[in-house]
């Protein structure tokens, strides 16, 4: 099995350098990853200018690796452009956890996305570091393991996991939907012009079962997620009293 290894903490990340060394043991990997972080690029991809990449060989021995200008949504559909066997696609170690609404900006779940969108299998990975560098050794087994999991349950194709520290076992999740305050800081750079951060606190007790619960108490997240965003419910209450538009659509002229 051909595997695409990328991220969006750029080629040097050691999260990247962990994730492909784990994806040897399941095929062949080849490394498509961005130049620099792309961290919170979501799912951009570069429409208004060409994309570049060179190689770069000497970080990862035995492993063809590609860095390019772009964003890791670019990174997938170059690689997949350069190597259209690939079957798997994954994403990560993303320093940093992808929990809860984090999946909305998160630059390593766009990766995994962007597989699915070209009807391959999309994993994405991320572990905190917030209190402590993740030791990598350490996360591997787990990381290994997830993959085992997935490949044997190919019916899953977008799946986003998340690491603690130190796991002690692996969880089924779901998205925690309560985790968001997206505010604006303002601070004052030294020449006394205003600028301004963005930062995400946390709002609500983790739901049990959540992605975030799982982190909490020290298991591995797994959260099977899905493209389609339709909302059913919304959609068939409206469909059971859907009436006929009264706006009439004028005849267009042949
Ligand atoms: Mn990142």
């Amino acid at each position: 099995m051909k595997i695409l290894v990328t991220n969006d903490d750029g080629i040097y990340s050691p999260g990247l350098a962990a994730l492909a060394k784990v994806a040897t043991r399941f095929g062949e990997v080849i490394i498509v990853a961005p130049n620099v972080e792309q961290s919170s690029a979501s799912h951009a991809i570069t429409a208004s200018r060409p994309l570049t990449f060179k190689k770069s060989p000497i970080l990862f021995e035995g492993i063809e690796a590609h860095k390019v200008d772009g964003t890791p949504a670019d990174c997938v559909a170059l690689g997949m452009y350069l190597a259209p066997d690939i079957e798997l696609v994954l994403s990560g170690i993303n320093m940093g956890p992808n929990l809860g609404n984090a999946i909305w900006h998160s630059g390593t779940l766009a990766a995994a996305k962007q597989a699915t969108l070209f009807g391959i299998r999309g994993i994405a990975f991320s572990t905190p570091t917030k209190n402590a560098e993740p030791d990598f050794e350490l996360l591997s087994p787990f990381v290994e393991e997830a993959i085992r999991i997935l490949l044997d349950n190919s019916h899953m194709k977008l799946v986003n996991v998340n690491l603690p520290y130190r796991p002690t076992g692996i969880k089924w999740t779901r998205q925690s939907v309560q985790f968001y305050d997206g505010q604006i800081v303002e601070g004052q750079d030294p020449m006394g012009r205003k600028h301004y951060w963005f930062t995400v606190k946390p709002l609500d007790a983790a739901e049990p079962n959540s992605d975030r619960w799982a982190l909490l108490n020290g298991f591995v997240s797994m959260t099977p997620l899905r493209l389609d965003l339709t909302n059913e419910d919304e959609l068939n209450k409206v469909l059971v009293t859907q009436t006929t538009s009264s706006v009439e659509t004028p005849e267009v002229p042949h």
